[in-house]
């Protein structure tokens, strides 16, 4: 029988540790963190929720605000979503809410850790202002507060410099689905979000499957 190592437990080392078991395949997967999963794993903040129901609001949804800022940029959007679909995720009747904006990790990584998290405080107080503006009937209703920059992504989910989608689309960008083989090296096979945009869960899963099927 053939032994498959995989390196990395995130998404594609799953799906490729389920597809070399379908093949017949002997395979282990080794993870570096405590918990697999890598970009897809969760992590509990005592709940992270708004304590309101947020049924009745739109799921994913862009709004305008006054000007906030975000690293050197302002903004005056704010664009959230939430998971009252998912009771798994916080209990009946409340919700988590994610607002999310572009981040530039070499931005975080520079700062010491005082303006770090000084810039994470301001950053979370002026987005509960924005969505308490939209929605003043969610005032004081926001009972815990966790906000993420890509320095978390790349401490919880060791995502390479916090990037949490792999690929970025500019207008220069071409598509390539490397096929996940380096030359000269054998029985190296690749997978996972960065071998094919726009990278994400779909293409960590497909390539996790191909790899195995690439083994003859
Ligand atoms: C907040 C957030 C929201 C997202 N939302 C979406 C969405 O809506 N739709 C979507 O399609 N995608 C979304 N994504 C992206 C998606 O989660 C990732 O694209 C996908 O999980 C990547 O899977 P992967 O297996 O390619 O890589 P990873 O998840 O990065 O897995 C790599 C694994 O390898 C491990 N590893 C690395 N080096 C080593 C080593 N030397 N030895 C052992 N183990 C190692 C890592 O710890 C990690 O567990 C989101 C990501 C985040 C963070």
């Amino acid at each position: 029988m053939k032994k498959i190592l995989i390196i990395g437990g995130g998404i594609a080392g799953l799906t490729a540790g389920i597809y070399a078991q379908k093949a017949g395949f002997q395979s282990v997967i080794v993870e570096k963190h405590s918990i697999t999963g890598g970009e897809c794993t969760g992590w509990d903040r005592k709940g992270f929720h708004v304590d309101g129901d947020l049924t009745g609001y739109p799921q994913d949804f862009a709004f305008q605000t006054e000007k906030l800022q975000v690293e050197d940029e302002q903004t005056d959007m704010i664009s959230y979503k939430h998971y009252c679909y998912e009771p798994a995720f916080a209990p009946v009747g409340k919700s988590i809410m994610i607002v999310y904006f572009p981040a530039k990790y070499q931005w975080w990584k520079e700062k010491k850790r005082e303006q770090y998290m000084a810039e994470k405080t301001k950053l979370g107080e002026d987005v509960i202002k924005g969505v308490e503006g939209r929605f003043p009937e969610l005032q004081g209703k926001i009972r815990v507060l966790d906000v993420a920059t890509p320095l978390t992504y790349e401490r919880y989910c060791g995502a390479y410099k916090g990037s949490w989608m792999s690929f970025g689309a500019t207008p220069k960008a071409k598509q390539m689905i490397h096929k996940g083989r380096i030359k000269g090296i054998k029985n190296l096979y690749m997978a996972g979000q960065w071998l094919m945009p726009p990278g994400g869960l779909p293409s960590a899963l497909l390539t996790g499957k191909w790899a195995i099927q690439r083994i003859k």
